[in-house]
């Protein structure tokens, strides 16, 4: 067995139907008196939930998360939080949401609960992301982990089925490149494997049933999981072409990661044999069925979209996109090479089904 350090970072979790009930008791358990409920646009219903639920604890609601964190959000977001004389945040929605707790965390100390509703994984890890004059800075900092973490399978119910399938690959994506990462271990690989059988099992199932409560839990249970292999191991290839094609061509995030991922596991797999016989497994593949191919057939299956083409990449940006994701070097198992990697991404733009 290949030697490793494992210093697991696991947030305190609450994991159930009907948690969300405990979440005074959390503000209580953190020592807060007053709290502000952090949402987006689209889930003002959820966080006017959570201010029930928080009674005399939440004095301020800031409703206007979005996309990547840009500073000038978080500024004011800031200033709601100063005006209420806040020392707590509960952050309900998914990475962006919990993406504007973690910079209020980071820049001005303020603790939070993260309330996630779509499978992101965002609220297991340290890493943070900041936007400024149109560049998205990220890092690591223990600072911006969440005090505790509710997941309540009922709050992803409603979660389109659109995004719950890419949001749901995109898990599934960090649990593969966990397994491959430089500081991936026995028990990251567990984990690994768990969450993307969890998570994939769950996506079909979704599919014919959006409103199962047990195939949501199945799948936030997935998520857990993929968000804390997210938490403790590096990512490789496919992390760094998504976040290139996010960030620079402004595509979307879960969707973005659902039509890499098949390229970006065919472009190592020989270098990962073992890893790609446990994903296999996970996925439930036949024999002589390939696990970029499985991949691929689960997006379909769940009417995502395939190739870079459908969601708004022009062809003259492939040659930009490579040379980016090339810029700095980071730990990979097959070494980068420019014309495989801008042949991936070829594949990918023009949604071909991978061998
Ligand atoms: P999102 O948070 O941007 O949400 C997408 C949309 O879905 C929003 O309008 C949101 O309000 C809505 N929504 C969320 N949950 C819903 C629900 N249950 N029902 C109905 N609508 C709902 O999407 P995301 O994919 O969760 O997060 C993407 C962002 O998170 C990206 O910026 C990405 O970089 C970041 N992210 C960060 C990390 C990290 O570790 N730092 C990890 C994963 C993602």
């Amino acid at each position: 067995m290949k030697p490793f350090t494992f210093d697991a970072r696991l947030p305190r979790v609450l994991f159930g139907e009907g948690a969300l009930a405990q979440l005074a008791d959390e503000a209580a358990r953190l020592g807060a008196r007053r709290v502000i409920v952090l949402c987006t646009p689209q889930q003002t219903d959820q966080a006017d939930q959570v201010r029930t639920l928080l009674g005399a604890y939440a004095v301020a609601t800031f409703d206007r998360a979005v996309m990547h964190v840009p500073v000038a959000t978080v500024a004011e977001a800031h200033a709601a939080a100063r005006q209420g004389e806040v020392d707590l945040a509960v952050a309900i929605g998914g990475g962006s949401t919990i993406g504007l707790a973690k910079a209020l965390a980071l820049l001005h100390d303020l603790p939070y609960i993260a309330v996630p509703t779509t499978y992101a994984g965002s609220e297991m890890t340290p890493i943070y992301g900041l936007t400024e004059q149109g560049l998205k800075r990220t890092g690591s900092d223990p600072k911006v982990a969440a005090r505790a973490v509710v997941y309540d399978p009922l709050l992803s119910r409603h979660l389109p089925i659109g995004l719950t399938v890419t949001s749901g690959i995109n898990a599934i994506a960090h649990a593969i490149e966990g397994m491959y990462s430089t500081d991936a271990n026995p028990v990251i690989s567990l984990m690994a494997e768990e969450g993307v059988r969890a998570m994939a099992a769950a996506i079909d199932g979704l599919v014919a049933a959006p409103l199962d409560a047990d195939l949501r839990s199945q799948a936030l249970y997935g998520a857990w999981l993929c968000g804390t292999v997210l938490g403790n191991a590096g990512m490789g290839l496919h992390h760094k072409l998504c976040h290139t094609l996010g960030g620079s061509f402004d595509l979307p995030h879960a969707e973005v990661h659902t039509v890499v991922l098949p390229h970006a596991i065919a472009y190592n797999a020989a270098a990962i044999p073992e890893v790609v016989a446990r994903v296999h497994r996970a996925l439930g593949g036949m024999a002589g069925t390939s696990v970029p191919r499985l991949l691929f057939d689960l997006a379909r299956r769940g009417g995502a979209a395939v190739s870079l083409r459908d969601l708004g990449m022009s062809a003259s940006g492939l040659d930009r996109a490579t040379d980016i994701a090339l810029q700095q070097r980071y730990p990979n198992p097959r070494p980068l090479e420019r014309n495989a990697i801008r042949e991936l991404l070829q594949h990918a733009f023009e949604g071909i089904t991978p061998t």
